[in-house]
């Protein structure tokens, strides 16, 4: 059976014998550490509504490879349809979490490395395409996780990876053996590198002649020799140490960076799917940052909607949902986030056909969508800040409500609407918190902006697919110039 159970994805995390670093410390166990637990229950919930009847349709899709029925998260997309309902189960996810559930990466790279590899075949006889269907065929099967590490240290970013001070600030090739390569240098930023079975590394930029070294693609099991995670701190992460959840705002889900260093790490012929062919790293990164793009169009909704949830809520218990002004910020807040979830529809729906027979979306919606999405999830967050009011950040601790000096003050005059506990009144403006400045606004805004590229990076593909000539030329026959 191609999918996994909950229970199961967290047994084959608990297998992996990895050297990881949580605020300073070498920790055994890590997806049992307090803070990245939540982490762990995002990505697993990938899993559970993979099992439900009413989400099957979704989260899951017939494999042409593995002829089984497999998580979407591991599914290569075969027509527009199919991108269009990745968008959709993107944007349940974000609902069913309101975090970053970090799997959609993985995804979007082995779409990317499934084409790139058949044209790299097609036009330089390599044999790339083969190897990568192998290892996708086990990630279906095995229904597995995969990081999609692509952005580099990147030191000096106005010189080449070969020209910088220290060789290793972008992952490169250090030596070719018979049976495969040895790679050093470290990943950034790594979306659930603790909650994959596999990392999935690839370029993080196009290559001139002289980087050779650095245009390099393969996968490694997340245990493999050399590789060290660094744990990334978020805004409010110990909340998630105290003995209760109360001031965490989402305590059962939450997104999850790490650095990835990889010391001297073998890789086997068998899971290298570039090795120095540097005219394939531009088009691989062009080609992954647009899927995501368009990913962004979905997640992002999703939270979207918790937010604008939280917002209609608080506004009810505090009694001004009934106020013209409140009911026109919801419905621009709803505006606003069904503007992003249009352009990653609209990227899937005129998307293409490759060569290799899987699809592509429209580059210039895709990065049009996630343009918008650098914006309007900032926007989103200042109207729910403004309708939750100044208490979002004054609200004392859960343990000022535990105590029975000041919890009874507390519930007197933070109250609300009298027939909306106080307790609700909390925990909704802890949410709202959590969104928009805890260690959800990592997923909802800092990576709404960096994530996939930052905004400059979509600028750049807005430019050149923009088609300025064909645009001219229209305005140039209307006005009659010839
Ligand atoms: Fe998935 Fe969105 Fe997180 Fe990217 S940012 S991994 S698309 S949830
Ligand atoms: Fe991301």
């Amino acid at each position: 059976m191609a999918l996994k159970t909950p229970e199961q994805y967290w047994d084959s995390l608990r297998r992996l014998k990895r050297r990881v670093f949580i605020l300073g410390e070498e920790i055994a166990e890590p997806n049992d550490h307090p803070i990245v637990r939540p982490t762990t229950n995002a990505v697993a919930k990938t899993y559970e509504l993979a099992q439900q009847p009413e989400f099957a349709g979704l989260m899951t899709a017939k494999s042409p490879l593995t002829n089984e029925t497999v998580n979407r998260f591991c599914h290569i997309q075969g027509s527009t349809g199919d991108m269009i309902k990745k968008v959709k189960m993107l944007r349940l996810m974000g609902q069913q979490t309101a975090t970053c559930f970090q799997r959609c990466a993985g995804l979007d790279c082995m779409n990317s490395l499934y084409g790139i590899t058949w044209e790299a075949d097609k036009e330089m006889g390599t044999e790339y395409h083969a190897r990568f269907r192998r290892f996708l065929d086990r990630v279906q099967t095995e229904d597995l996780v995969c990081d999609a590490a692509m952005t580099d240290a990147r030191g000096d970013r106005s010189l080449a990876p070969h020209e910088q001070a220290d060789p290793d600030l972008f992952l490169h090739i250090v030596e070719q053996k018979q049976d495969g390569i040895v790679v050093r240098g470290a990943k950034a930023h790594q979306t659930g590198a603790l909650n994959s079975h596999e990392v999935v590394v690839m370029p993080t930029t196009a290559m001139k002649a002289g980087s050779e070294d650095y245009a390099v693609a393969f996968a490694v099991p997340a245990d493999a020799e050399g590789i060290t995670y660094i744990y990334g701190r978020q805004s409010c992460d110990t909340r998630k140490l105290e003995a209760t959840t109360g001031d965490v705002g989402n305590p059962n889900y939450g997104g999850q960076e790490a650095l990835i260093v990889f010391d001297n790490v073998f890789v086997p012929w068998e899971r290298v799917f570039m090795c120095r062919e540097t005219a394939f790293a531009g088009r691989l990164v062009e080609r992954f940052a647009s899927y995501h793009r368009a990913s962004y169009g979905g997640c992002k909704v999703g939270m979207g909607d918790v937010l604008i949830g939280a917002t209609a809520t608080i506004a009810e218990y505090i009694g001004v949902d009934k106020a013209s002004h409140i009911r026109d910020k919801l419905a621009e807040m709803t505006h606003m986030n069904e503007t992003l979830h249009a352009g990653a529809i609209a990227a899937s729906a005129d998307g293409y056909r490759l060569e290799s027979g899987n699809y592509m979306v429209n580059i210039l919606l895709a990065n049009t969508c996630k343009l918008n999405v650098t914006r309007l999830p900032w926007e989103i967050s200042r109207i729910a800040q403004d309708i939750a009011g100044g208490l979002l950040v004054t609200l004392p601790g859960e343990c000022d409500f535990a105590n029975p000096q000041t919890g009874p003050y507390l519930k007197k005059y933070l109250m609300g609407v009298s027939r909306v506990p106080v307790e609700a009144k909390v925990k909704i403006l802890r949410l709202i918190e959590n969104i928009t400045m805890g260690t959800g606004a990592v997923g909802y805004l800092t990576e709404s902006i960096h994530g996939a590229g930052s905004p400059q990076a979509q600028k750049v593909m807005i430019q050149r697919y923009g088609n300025w000539e064909h645009k001219k030329d229209l305005a140039k026959k209307i006005a009659g110039i010839v």
